[in-house]
């Protein structure tokens, strides 16, 4: 695992997922995790090569692909963790995920998995958008909600640290349908990154970005949640239960879902897209043979 620097005291590991890093002397802060413990060890065996002390970590938002390294790490450096309100509820009761996965109820073996729960870390201070400065060193915090409730990016120096803000080509060519939670907030977030005056920009599946290019990937990521969208108007012709919807929609994008988890990752930004429309008076959700149904109102 390489430490790459953007700026003389920004950078970034690359793990699973881009784990930002802003330096301080011989100490820096951590802006995500990775997945697991054993991502957390690499992180911190790469530092202590660059003589350089975790004292803080800033997780973007409650995926175990982002903070599941945070426990191991606070635990062997006492690094102060922060994150926002709602994220940091279930970074500190992971299953709190799962949970909204299965519609409320408390989930089977096969949602509490290590990629819908990671180690629950204790965070030790909610943050908001503004200006943050931990030991000299100064970041600012970005609100950029959507894909989860209450995700932040992160802006050191002349770098947004994007977090799931917005996906490459390659996710999108891969999952076809972005996992989001609000489509609106989703939409407003990437249209904001566009607005912010920043050299770099780093998606956190994506690669290190300019602005031009990050201005492409942002009409790509708009342009598939228009398209997920106009699929999901185009099957209500007639009106259609709920789950006959999402599997018509699934199909329309020649997926094919196996796991149980894909389906409730799937299913569940369909539902976003559904909630979307319901409250734009597009769309009605209606109770009938003990069924929900939905049906176009447009
Ligand atoms: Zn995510």
């Amino acid at each position: 695992m390489e430490l790459e620097m953007i700026w003389e005291n920004v950078g970034f590991l690359n793990t699973r997922v881009k784990v930002g890093i802003v330096v301080g002397d011989k100490k820096c802060i951590l802006i995500d995790s990775g997945l697991d413990s054993s991502t957390g060890k690499k992180i911190l065996s790469q530092l202590r090569r660059e003589d350089l002390n975790v004292i803080a970590i800033i997780d973007t938002h409650s995926h175990a692909d982002h903070y599941g390294g945070t426990a191991y790490i606070k635990e062997r450096t006492g690094a102060r963790v922060y994150a926002s309100a709602l994220e940091a509820a279930i970074i500190e009761n992971p299953v709190l995920e799962p949970i909204y996965f299965a519609g409320g109820a408390y989930p089977p073996m096969e949602l509490r998995n290590k990629f819908m729960m990671g180690e629950p870390c204790k965070i030790d201070q909610i943050v908001e958008e503004g200006p943050l400065e931990i030991a000299y060193m100064k970041v600012n915090i970005v609100n950029l909600p959507g894909h989860s409730p209450q995700q932040i990016g992160v802006i050191a120096e002349n770098t947004l640290f994007c977090a799931d803000s917005v996906f490459p080509n390659e996710v999108l060519e891969k999952h076809k349908i972005l996992f989001l939670h609000n489509v609106k907030d989703f939409r407003k977030s990437l249209r904001r990154i566009l607005t912010i005056n920043c050299e770099h920009f780093l998606p956190s599946h994506g690669e290190l970005t300019k602005k031009k290019e990050l201005e492409k990937l942002v009409n790509s990521n708009l342009a598939s949640t228009v398209e997920v969208e106009e699929k999901i108007l185009e099957s209500l012709n007639t009106s259609l239960e709920m789950d006959k919807l999402i599997s018509l929609v699934l199909e329309k994008f020649e997926m094919s879902i196996e796991s149980y988890s894909d389906y409730a990752l799937f299913s569940s930004t369909i539902m976003a897209y559904l909630n979307y429309l319901k409250d734009r008076e597009e769309i009605g959700f209606k109770i009938e043979r003990n069924q929900p149904i939905v049906y176009k109102k447009i």
